[in-house]
C-alpha cells in the first residue's frame, strides 16, 4: 500500500468510526506523525495532500519542516507538537508549529505565554493529562487538571482549546479516553487529542477531535 492508500483507509475508517458513534467525520482530524520517517515518505504524503502533520522533537521538526523547505513550499501546513517540551526549547518550539499539544506544567506554561507574546504567536494549546498516572509519563494528573487549567489560562492567557493522552501500553484503551472526554467537558474543552496507530477507532468512538497515527500512514519507523 502506499502512502496516499494508507492516508484514504485511515480516513475511511474515521468516518465509519464517527458515524457509528453519531458524530460527524468533519470533527475528526488525522494528525500524521513523521517524525523519525525519511523524507521520501514524507514527500509521498504532501504529494497525496496531506496538510497536517505532528513531531515529538522540536530540532528534528525544524529539520524535517524548516531547513527542508516544506515549510515555504506548502504554506497550508499545520504541525502539532505532541512530544515533551523543555523550557530551554520553548523559543523554537513557539516559532516553528501551529499548536502545542503537551503542556503539562506551570514552568512550561508561563515560558509558552511569555514567549507567544515575544513572538506575536498566540498558538492553540493542549493539556496533556497522565490518565494512566504513570511515574515515568510526561502529563498532569487528573487530581491536579482544574487548578493547573485555570493557571494556564488566568494566569498565563494561554489558549488552551483540549486536553491530550497517552494510555499506557497494557491497559485497554477505551477506558483512558473516556475518561479524558470526561475530563474536558467538565471544563468545558471541546478537543480531545487521543488514539494512535493501534486504537484511532476507539478514539474516535469516544470523542476524539484530533487523532495521531504515525505508524499506519507512513509504516514502521526505522530507528537503527
Ligand atoms: C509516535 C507518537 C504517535 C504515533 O504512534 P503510532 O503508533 O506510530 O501511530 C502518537 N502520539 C505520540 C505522542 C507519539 O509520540
Amino acid at each position: 500500500m502506499s502512502i496516499r492508500d494508507n492516508l484514504n483507509e485511515i480516513t475511511g475508517r474515521i468516518a465509519r468510526s464517527a458515524e457509528k458513534a453519531g458524530r460527524n467525520p468533519q470533527d475528526v482530524r488525522l494528525v500524521a506523525v513523521s517524525k523519525v520517517q525519511p523524507e521520501e515518505r514524507i514527500i509521498e504524503a504532501l504529494e497525496a495532500g496531506h496538510r497536517l502533520y505532528g513531531e515529538n522533537r522540536v530540532q528534528e521538526a525544524q529539520m524535517r519542516w524548516s531547513e527542508s523547505g516544506f515549510r515555504d513550499q506548502y504554506p497550508d501546513l499545520t504541525l502539532h507538537l505532541i512530544g515533551p517540551l523543555q523550557t530551554n526549547k520553548v523559543k523554537d518550539a513557539v516559532s516553528l508549529f501551529d499548536v502545542i499539544e503537551t503542556v503539562d506544567r506551570e514552568k512550561l506554561a508561563k515560558t509558552l505565554a511569555k514567549e507567544m507574546e515575544k513572538q506575536s504567536r498566540s498558538l492553540p494549546c493542549f493539556i496533556q493529562v497522565n490518565t494512566g498516572e504513570e511515574e515515568q509519563k510526561a502529563g498532569i494528573l487528573p487530581s491536579a487538571l482544574s487548578e493547573f487549567y485555570e493557571f494556564c489560562v488566568q494566569e498565563c492567557g494561554l489558549n488552551i482549546i483540549g486536553l491530550m493522552c497517552i494510555p499506557p501500553v497494557d491497559d485497554p484503551p477505551a477506558l483512558h479516553f473516556a475518561f479524558l472526554k470526561k475530563l474536558a467537558d467538565k471544563l468545558g474543552l471541546k478537543e480531545l487529542s487521543m488514539g494512535m496507530s493501534s486504537d484511532y477507532e476507539w478514539a474516535v468512538a469516544h470523542g476524539a477531535s484530533y487523532v495521531r497515527v504515525g505508524t499506519g500512514v507512513f509504516g514502521a519507523r526505522d530507528y537503527s
